[in-house]
């Protein structure tokens, strides 16, 4: 899954308006913000094989690091850890809610992936495989996206208009990952991945800063 992890940030600051958007965005993602750097390094491996699911080419064939059930407990525990050393004086909801939107990634991820993901180590792998029904599984990303991209935009006062184009954007390039040609390489994807969750990101930091006046007004 790719942009409707989004949908659990958004949804979360609208839960709890104190987290940064920024840091959801980063939250939701960190399995594959660790995935990328772990493949580009070598540590875990992909392959590129055209038809290997309807609608998404990579054979994830060794992710033990990032996407085992273990590896999403343990990466989920750490997110809590480092936004409560970050927020000292955040209410105990604020890390649990960052830890959750951590391991919300493994959930969605199960539902899309084909039988890739292992409980733990490489062994014992799960995934409902939505990937082979591109339809179903491109509306499943647009919904999530836009159902916690309202639910975070409503009760909010100032404009509304560059937020709803960016959720656009993001759904225009999952579709060219859906459903235009394959990336070159292993490491091509990898490096276009990180690219996006890193645009993904700066984008909504900076669109907090823009409304911050708005948020306190
Ligand atoms: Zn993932």
């Amino acid at each position: 899954m790719f942009v409707g992890h989004y949908g659990v940030s958004f949804a979360a600051q609208r839960m709890n308006r104190h987290i940064p958007l920024w840091v959801l965005f980063i939250a939701v993602q960190l399995l594959d913000v660790l995935w990328a750097p772990f493949i580009l390094l070598g540590i875990e491996k992909v392959r590129i094989v055209p038809g290997i699911t309807a609608s998404n080419p990579l054979d994830l064939y060794y992710m033990p690091y990032t996407h085992s059930l273990i590896a999403a407990v343990v990466w989920s525990s750490a997110g809590y850890g480092l936004y409560r050393l970050w927020r000292r004086r955040a209410a105990a909801g604020a890390p649990t809610l960052v830890g959750l939107a951590v391991f919300s990634h493994w959930i969605l991820d199960f539902v899309v992936h084909r039988p890739d993901l292992p409980l733990y180590d490489n062994t014992a792998k799960v995934g409902l495989s939505l990937w082979d029904r591109p339809a179903l599984a491109f509306g499943l990303e647009a919904a999530l996206l836009f159902v916690g991209m309202s639910m975070f935009l409503r009760g909010r006062a100032g404009p509304k208009t560059g937020m709803t184009i960016f959720g656009i954007v993001m759904l225009a390039i999952q579709a060219v990952v859906f459903f235009g040609p394959p990336p070159a390489s292993d490491t091509a994807a990898a490096t276009t991945a990180l690219l996006a969750y890193g645009l993904f990101a700066g984008f909504v930091a900076q669109w907090e800063i823009r409304h911050s006046h708005v948020h306190r007004a």
